[in-house]
Formats: C-alpha cells, sequence, structure tokens
C-alpha cells in the first residue's frame, strides 16, 4: 500500500499534498516508518532477555506476569 501521506524535509510536517509543502512550500518526501508488527513474535523473548540478564529490574510478580503471558500466548497462537 502506498502512503498518500507526505512529510515536508524543510520543516517535518506531515501533508497530503504531494507537490510542495502548504506550511513552508518545502520539498516533500514519503515518510517511511520503521516497520512495526504489533504481533511482535520476539518482542517478548528479547523483553525476557532483558529481565534475565539484569538490564530491567521488575519486581518477581511482574516477572512471572510476563512468564505467564508468554506460556498461554504461544498456545493460543
Ligand atoms: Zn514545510
Amino acid at each position: 500500500m502506498d502512503s498518500i501521506l507526505r512529510r515536508c524535509r524543510n520543516c517535518g510536517r506531515y501533508t497530503m499534498r504531494k507537490d510542495k509543502c502548504p506550511y513552508c512550500g518545502g520539498d516533500l518526501e514519503i515518510p517511511h516508518p520503521p516497520k512495526f508488527s504489533p504481533e511482535d513474535k520476539y518482542g517478548r523473548y528479547r523483553l525476557l532477555m532483558k529481565i534475565m540478564s539484569g538490564k530491567i529490574k521488575l519486581d518477581k510478580s511482574v516477572i512471572s506476569a510476563v512468564l505467564g503471558l508468554t506460556s498461554t500466548d504461544s498456545k493460543a497462537q
């Protein structure tokens, strides 16, 4: 799907115009947001890695909740 949104190189504002920025007249570019998946299968594993490596400090109750979510979700999908 092609984006109808354009972003101004000059002021960084978003517009649906294709020729030039309606705010400052600057050149437009097609914004390419980083790919984002709402169902990031590895997101939880990365989170778990951070927890286990000690980069994130959490309560044990939170950690067990995350672990619980991981096991139930892998069964659901
Ligand atoms: Zn602009």
